[in-house]
């Protein structure tokens, strides 16, 4: 990600809401794509300040009565309650009587601006119910049935929600943007990392399966993941939590839980593909790298090991989990390069009904 600018000269983050030098409140531009500080106007909306835009705007209802957006509508397209390009994606929001759930929302919220942030880097389509698309692309986050004065509260129909993917629907279960309680499932499952952006980047992975390879490339798809079909998805995964993963897994997955199946294997080594563009468009805009995030695969991969490595340490000094893996194994990087090949192509091919 990259820094932006307030109209004061203050640097601004991807995620503010204010800036910390002259208190302007700032959002995002969808008109010029950038963090702007906002002058307000006196409709109620906002003109951005940035240089050679001046686009009058409104605030993404999320932002101006939720508070769990900073994200821009421009004000000739908005009505009261538009959502942003972000949130309109969203078919079920948490609970918010149950007390912390506004904050984990909030949370949510900001790991799906930055994961569209780089889909739309990579120029990987997606869009909504109604749109030229042929999987629309929604969202849902919601928690287990909660104990409630003794009694048992469920927030959805079922009582327990599983976290992932169906048909373009994704759902992430809320207590993952709890810090805790995602700690103890990553202990519990013995991952070397596990953060509410990377659930997000994984089911997206299965997301772009259904659009750039089902019925498309699974042929293809096979002869580097494998056969989806075979064993089905439901003893794989009897399999996978009776007997774990193969003691050799490093040499053939990106993770443990890739070996579970192949269309877990492609969303692990999808969400991987993505913490790398990410990773690289921040150290080039940091001055980290000289590397693009959309070069070929091992100039790419290349840079990344260099920024991974000098980041694990800066991490280790903090005693902070590693960034990046040490080794890429051939046969990732084998996989890593037939996606980095479907996503290039997905760009220059429509993805429309
Ligand atoms: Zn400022
Ligand atoms: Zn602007
Ligand atoms: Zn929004
Ligand atoms: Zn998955």
């Amino acid at each position: 990600m990259q820094t932006f600018s307030c109209r004061c000269g203050n640097p601004l983050f991807f995620e503010n809401t204010h800036c910390l030098s002259c208190e302007s409140e700032v959002g995002w531009c969808p008109a010029c794509n950038n963090i702007v500080a906002l002058e307000p106007l006196d409709n109620g909306g906002y003109q951005c300040t940035h240089e050679g835009c001046g686009t009058a705007l409104m605030k993404c209802h999320n932002y101006a009565v939720e508070n769990v957006c900073n994200r821009m509508v421009v004000m000739a397209e908005g009505h009261a309650d538009t959502l942003c390009d972000c949130c309109r994606y969203n078919d079920v929001i948490p609970d918010l009587d149950i007390e912390g759930n506004r904050e984990r929302w909030a949370a949510l919220e900001g790991a799906k601006r930055r994961l569209f942030h780089t889909l739309d880097l990579l120029k990987l389509p997606h869009g909504i119910e109604g749109e030229n698309i042929r999987v629309p692309l929604s969202f849902s986050f919601m928690a287990d049935a909660l104990p409630d004065q003794g009694l048992w509260r469920s927030t959805a129909k079922q009582e327990k929600v599983y976290t992932g993917h169906a048909n373009g629907h994704i759902t992430i279960n809320v207590k993952e943007a709890d810090d805790v309680e995602r700690e103890r499932l990553r202990v519990d499952m013995n991952e070397s990392h596990r953060t509410l952006i990377g659930h997000f980047r994984h089911e997206v992975g299965h997301y772009y399966w259904d659009l750039l390879v089902k019925g498309q490339d699974e042929d293809a798809s096979c002869r580097v993941f494998g056969d989806h079909n075979n064993p089905t998805y439901s003893d794989a995964l009897e399999q996978y939590y009776q007997q774990g993963a193969p003691a050799d897994w490093p040499t053939r997955f990106i993770s443990a839980y890739a070996s579970m199946h192949p269309w877990e294997d492609f969303a692990e080594t999808f969400a991987f593909y993505l913490d790398m563009v990410a990773v690289l468009d921040t150290a080039l805009h940091m001055g980290l790298s000289r590397a693009e995030y959309d070069g070929t695969l091992d100039s790419m991969l290349q840079a990344f090991h260099q920024v991974g490595m000098a980041v694990n340490e800066l991490n280790r000094d903090m005693g902070l989990l590693d960034l990046a893996p040490g080794v890429i194994a051939p046969a990732v990087r084998e996989k890593l390069t037939y996606l980095h090949q479907l996503i290039h192509n997905a760009d220059a091919s429509p993805q429309t009904n």
